[in-house]
This record gives C-alpha cells, structure tokens and sequence, in this order.
C-alpha cells in the first residue's frame, strides 16, 4: 500500500497555529454571546473583523476565492443559519429567536491559519436542535480523539461516521476536514466517512489538521445558492457543523482552536499539561 504523509511543523510553527488558534477561538466566544435574536449577520462579522484585527491575526477568509467560487469571500466569517449548511455569506439578515447558526471563521498569525467552527442556538432552543448540535459535537470530538500517531485518517472517518449513525444523522456529501498550515485549505481531504483512500494517509506527531463534521437533520441532498457559496439543505431541514485544528503529537490530540484546556465544553482533554495559550488565556475560561 502506498502510504502518504501529511507535513511535519516545528515547535515554532506550532506555536504560531496555536496563536492563531486563539485568535479563532476568541473571536468566536465573542461572536457566541452576540448571536442573539434581533442581531444583523453583517454586525457579527463586524465584530470578528475587531477582535481579529485587535489580537493581532488576520483573516483567512476575507478575499478568499477558491477555484469554485464566482467572487471573493466577502466576511471574516462563514455565516450558515437553519437549512444552510456552510459557506454562508455575511448579509443583512437578521436572527430569529431559534434560529440555529453555524459561526465559520479562520484567522492567520505569522503566516500560519487556524480554523474553527461552532453552531449555536439563537434565543431559545428545541429538543431537536439540540440533539443535532450535540451529535455534531460528539462526532468532532470522536474524530479528534482518533487524530494520534500512528493512526489513518480512516480512523478519524470512521470515528465521526460511528456518532453519526448513531443518531441517524446524514452527513452533507463531498465535504470534509482539510490539512492546514501556511495555507487554511492543505491536502489532504480529511473525509467524515470512511473511504479508501483515507486509509492511505497516516498520521505522525507535528501533523495538523482542521477536523470538521457537518451533520445534517433531513436528507443528505444539497444544493448551493445563486451567490454561488452559500449551500443549503435541500429538503429545508436543519444542519449543524463544527470544527477544531489540531495537531497530532505522542502525548495525543491537541486542540490548536480552543480557549482552555477543556475544548469549548467537548470535554476533550488536549493531552497536554501545560496552558494552552500562556497569555493568551487570560480573561477566558
Ligand atoms: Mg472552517
Ligand atoms: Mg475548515
């Protein structure tokens, strides 16, 4: 079997992917508590672009255009409420009491990304949401746990699959987690189900990756929006979509995307014994 490997960081460079994990794990705390009804998407990227720009990153996704799109990202951050699943566009709209929102955002510091992903409840919540947002969490949380040496990133897919068959949850199709570094979007595709060919890459310590479930309430069709990013759900049905960077070390996962040692109430040991922002961390949980 022909094994592939994904890029090995220094200690420096995985301290500049920690820092810039910060930036992202900050930036969402913040953008969390101002997603309540009544807000405007476009006032909560506002508020990303200042926090960014205040701890001292820049964005991943601000002009950022990938082969696919028809125009640069317009926002610091990817927007998704209700039936959309990712890519949301900043806009106008305004939050709706239960409303269920996917907050994307990526930040760079000293060249190097973080990119993380929560989605919240809006005001108040229904059993069902909850149940998805929970099931997502479990699954990233499974899929990180399975990110040490030694393992594939099969093992990371299968994993993720485990939870969300569990609940009886569709994944969305032909989307996935990503090798990350100098660039937000590396190879290799890091897949949320099993395939073949993520038995083919192997993982050792100094690797990082963004892991990324996104979980889907209805049917696993989908379709993108005229704006040509924005993907929904074609049944209408809801989505949820998380996602951490980690870094693949002897001691286990690490977390990059987190603001404490417990990852953002995964409950997800980052395996290390140190805090994982020094500074950083101050003021945060
Ligand atoms: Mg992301
Ligand atoms: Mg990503």
């Amino acid at each position: 079997m022909n094994e592939q490997y994904l890029p090995i960081r220094t200690p420096a460079e995985l301290d500049a992917m920690h820092e810039a994990g910060a930036v992202v794990a900050q930036t969402l705390q913040a953008v969390r508590k101002a997603a309540v009804p009544g807000a405007k998407l476009i006032d909560l990227d506002d508020l990303a672009r200042t926090c960014i720009r205040e701890a001292g990153g820049s964005s991943s996704f601000l002009g950022y255009t990938p082969w696919w799109a028809p125009t640069p990202f317009n926002g610091v951050l990817c927007l998704s409420p209700n039936e959309m699943v990712v890519h949301g566009r900043p806009s106008g709209r305004r939050l709706r009491d239960g409303d269920l929102l996917s907050i994307d955002c990526g930040a760079i510091v000293d060249g190097w990304h973080g990119d993380a992903a929560i989605t919240v409840h809006v005001g108040s919540s229904t059993d069902a949401d909850d149940r998805l947002v929970q099931a997502t969490e479990e699954a990233l949380a499974a899929g990180v746990r399975a990110a040490t040496p030694g393992a594939t990133l099969l093992d990371i897919a299968t994993a993720i699959d485990a939870v969300a068959r569990q609940y009886g949850y569709a994944h969305l199709p032909n989307h996935g987690g990503h090798g990350i570094g100098t660039s937000m979007h590396e190879a290799p595709f890091v897949p949320n189900r099993p395939t073949a060919e993520a038995g083919q890459h192997r993982l050792r310590a100094g690797n990082t990756l963004a892991i990324e479930p996104m979980l889907l309430a209805g049917g696993e069709r989908y379709r993108t929006k005229r704006d040509g990013w924005s993907i929904i759900t074609a049944d209408g049905k809801r989505a949820a979509h998380v996602e951490h960077t980690v870094s693949v070390t002897d001691d286990g996962p690490v977390v990059l995307t987190a603001v404490s040692l417990i990852a953002d109430g995964l409950n997800l040991s980052t395996g290390v014994n140190r805090p994982l922002f020094g500074e950083h961390s101050a003021g945060t949980s």
